[in-house]
Formats: structure tokens, sequence, C-alpha cells
């Protein structure tokens, strides 16, 4: 199992350290050659539109949508709103995932929190099903899902927090700086179903 994070801005080594800790070999993703031989691709948190016109300038838009048409892909916060159809404003956005995004959705930087949330589908953690530890910074709400898409996480009230349109995954909050590898193995298994 070989999984990419696309290393171009913000908080890619934190995925990269997590990946390895649940077992998988890692690449960085700066050139489209470096998506050849990879499982899956995480997009990480950071700047959504300086990760996008990085992206533009790299040559990777096009590489990036031929590799999620048959492959597993997953964005955390900047990552989910790059992989979204619909950010309200204009940037280079992928539009892989049928979902509207409102990004900075919770206010600034002082507004992030942490919760604990329930995530059907999480591999359990000593043979039990425990709510997951998420971090949310200056992140995007999932405002609407439509088509293949559909929410995975809610917050207690109803707002989505967590997408999945079959091999792509869409996250507001951050699973890699939690030290809970379950997210990560959990996106392992997609990456590895055929
Ligand atoms: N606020 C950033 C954006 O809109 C995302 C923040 C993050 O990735 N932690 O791109």
């Amino acid at each position: 199992m070989r999984i990419g994070v696309l290393a171009l801005q913000g908080d890619f080594h934190e995925h990269l350290l997590m990946l390895r800790q649940a077992g998988a070999d890692t690449a960085e993703v700066r050139l489209p050659a470096d998506l050849d031989g990879l499982d899956g691709l995480i997009i990480p948190g950071g700047e959504s539109t300086t990760i996008g016109k990085l992206a533009v300038a790299y040559h990777l838009m096009e590489p990036l949508r031929r590799f999620a048409a048959d492959r597993a892909v997953w964005g955390t916060c900047a990552g989910a709103i790059f992989l979204s159809q619909d950010a309200r404003r204009d940037q280079p956005l992928l539009g892989l995932m049928q979902m509207r995004v409102i990004r900075n959705a919770f206010g600034r930087q002082v507004e992030s929190f942490e919760t604990d949330l329930t995530v059907p589908g999480l591999p359990l953690k000593d043979g039990k099903e425990i709510p997951f530890h998420a971090v949310f910074i200056r992140a995007p709400l999932i405002e609407t899902v439509w088509g293949d898409c559909q929410a995975l996480v809610t917050l207690p009230d109803g707002r989505i927090v967590a997408a999945r349109q079959g091999k792509l995954l869409a996250t507001s909050f951050h699973p890699e700086l939690t030290g809970d590898d379950r997210f990560h193995r959990y996106f392992m298994e997609m990456a590895s179903s055929k």
C-alpha cells in the first residue's frame, strides 16, 4: 500500500507521519510523475487558494483528475475545498466531489475548536467504537451534497463535516493532528478496495 500526499503547501508532513504510523508506504507528490504507482492520495489542510494556484502552476490539475477517476483521494480541510465542485467563489478547484462548501464557516483562527464525533465505519479501538476527536482550524463546512456524494459525519446540529463519494473522501477537520490513526486506516481500506 503506497499513499501519496500532495506536498505543495500545508500540513502534508503530519499526514506522512500518520500514514507511516498506520503502516503505509508514502510519497510526497509535487509533480504529475509523482502520482505513478500510488494507491491513493491525500490533499492536506493549508490554504485552498494557494494549493489550487500551485496545482495549476505545476500542471497537476488534469493528472489529479485522472488519478481520482479510479483511485482513492482524501482531502482534509483546504484539501476538501479543493476537491469540491463549488466553494462559492472563484478559485481553482478539482471539482470532483458533488458538494458545495463554505470556507471559514466557523469564523477566524481564534474560533478554531475541537470536538468528539461519531464516525460510522471507523476501525474499532481496543475492540470498541470510540468517538473520533476532531480538530477544526478555520474549517470549511460542507453546505450540501448531491448525486453520488453522501454525508459521512455531522455535528450534533446536523451540519456536515465529512462526506464520501465512492473512493473520494472529504473532511472539514484534521485527523492527522490527533495521533489517532483510525481515519488514515479507514482511508487505506478505501484505497485497497477494487
Ligand atoms: N481556511 C482555509 C481555506 O479556506 C482552510 C484551513 C485549513 O486547511 N485548516 O483554504
